[in-house]
């Protein structure tokens, strides 16, 4: 069977670096089994979802190097829901319940003070037609309940009733139907909560592998009970931990500060982002890995740790120069063009000053300085200022390439007398205006005789 997998994101704001370690998980999960990556978007909360918030997912998905095999919508797919609650109406398995959230809180509290587990009774199953009837025709709207394989015979005596999966991640775990509540289904006014539909899309698209976040850990029991109960076999499961803030806070959609789009924004790599997300949390070495396929091969779900993992923006930064001092021209030929770096010697410029950036667009700073000349007057004494200028007395005529320095510096060296520091730094501040960046071998060349004239003091 061909591995089959889904990121199932609502489309109610913009997905952050936690969203995207499930996706990445999905993602490599897949490249590593050739296996199918289905993009659905649960927006069955058709108050919250935004078609631009999917349109927003989709496009980070894709930035980060995911593209999906198939991508649906459930709010397109109502038939195939109304299906499956037939199915369970027909089975004895769905059943109307007409409780308020007050009635609910009551009866709990009555069960805790008799000592009995705060679960639904099931007084609904009791329920007579003409009582049902009745509550109907005061204008109650019932909402339905999954009613779960936890007894034997009579429902209101449930009995322990072991749920086993192999967890991914966590490995086997077991949970008790019998201390959980019949899960509701279908809501007063019709719409679906997230349960049921999720189950008859997992069964309707061939889903092999559930891998989601741990917060999902509980409702597995249930939607097993539910893959049974629709005449399927349940998919494996995989629950990898979440990631919090650096002072532990959750991650929400609302929040925004980590979302995917605010880290585009800033520059950063997909790469970097990518692999701190999948690789945080875990007990591989965080690394930045250039590609998917450098990626996959550090990524195991059996190594993810159980706790929480925090999310510090510093490792991205990181991450980040260690890809950005690798990129070739080619790879960021296009992205350099845009900030207006391009020409013969763009290419020179790119490799010249990649080891001194943090992020792709700080070229520009460095482009400017070579094209147009120092930003900042550089702030010179007098003496280094009389030094300077005979320095550049000195400078030899063109052509020049990287073995001009050494030869210009020489000279200098010996006109002067000085070395070390005192020879380099003034030279550095006059050609570029700061006390540190790139190789100044690379650097004299790019800015040619012509511009180095124009920078004597
Ligand atoms: N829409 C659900 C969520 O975002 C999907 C959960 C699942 O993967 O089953 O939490």
């Amino acid at each position: 069977m061909t591995v089959t997998v889904r990121f199932a994101p609502s489309p109610t704001g913009y997905i952050h670096i936690g969203n995207i370690r499930t996706a990445l998980s999905n993602w490599l999960f897949a490249l590593k089994n050739d296996g199918r990556f289905v993009l659905r978007f649960d927006d069955t909360d058709i108050e919250r979802s935004r078609q631009e918030y999917a349109e927003a997912i989709a496009a980070d998905l894709d930035w980060l190097g995911i593209r999906p095999d198939r991508v649906e919508y459930q709010s397109k797919r109502f038939a195939i829901y109304d299906a499956a609650v037939e199915r369970l109406k027909t089975a004895g398995l769905l059943y109307p319940c007409y409780e308020t959230a007050e009635e609910l809180e009551r009866r709990r509290k009555l069960r805790l003070t008799r000592r009995l587990p705060p679960v639904y009774g099931r007084e609904a199953l009791k329920l007579t037609e003409s009582e049902r009837a009745k509550l109907e025709a005061e204008g109650r709207k019932p909402h339905w309940r999954f009613l779960l394989p936890n007894f034997e015979g009579d429902p209101f005596s449930p009995r322990r009733t072991e749920v086993h999966w192999g967890d991914l991640v966590r490995g086997p775990q077991t949970v008790d139907l019998a201390s959980m509540s019949d899960p509701v289904l279908v809501r007063e006014d019709g719409s679906y909560l997230y349960t049921l539909p999720s189950v008859a899309d997992d069964i309707d698209m061939g889903i092999t592998h559930i891998i989601r976040g741990d917060d999902h850990v509980t409702n597995t029991g249930a939607q097993i009970a539910i893959f049974r109960a629709l005449g399927a076999e349940p998919p494996r499961f995989g629950h990898h931990n979440l990631l919090t803030t650096i002072s532990g806070e959750g991650l929400s959609k609302r929040s925004g500060a980590l979302s995917i789009r605010t880290l585009r924004d800033a520059g950063y790599e997909p790469m970097a982002v990518a692999s701190l997300a999948v690789l945080i949390g875990t007990s591989e070495n965080v690394v930045a890995a250039p590609d998917m396929q450098a990626l996959a091969g550090h990524f195991d779900l059996a190594a993810t740790s159980r706790s929480s993992a925090k999310f510090d923006p510093a490792e991205l930064d990181t991450l980040n120069r260690a890809l950005v001092h690798e990129l070739s021209f080619g790879a960021v030929a296009g992205r350099l063009a845009a900030l207006g770096i391009e020409g013969d010697r763009a290419e020179a410029f790119w490799l010249a000053v990649r080891g001194n950036l943090d992020r792709v667009k700080d070229a520009a700073l460095w482009w400017k300085i070579v094209q147009e000349g120092v930003q900042n007057a550089p702030d010179l004494s007098q003496e280094d200022v009389a030094f300077v200028r005979e320095a550049f007395d000195l400078l030899p005529p063109e052509p020049w390439d990287r073995g001009t320095w050494k030869i210009w510096t020489d000279a200098v060296k010996e006109a002067s007398g000085r070395k070390g520091k005192t020879l380099f730094m003034p030279l550095r501040l006059a050609l570029t205006g700061l006390p540190s960046g790139p190789e100044l071998a690379d650097l004299l060349p790019l800015v040619g005789r012509e511009g180095m004239l124009a920078r004597r003091p």
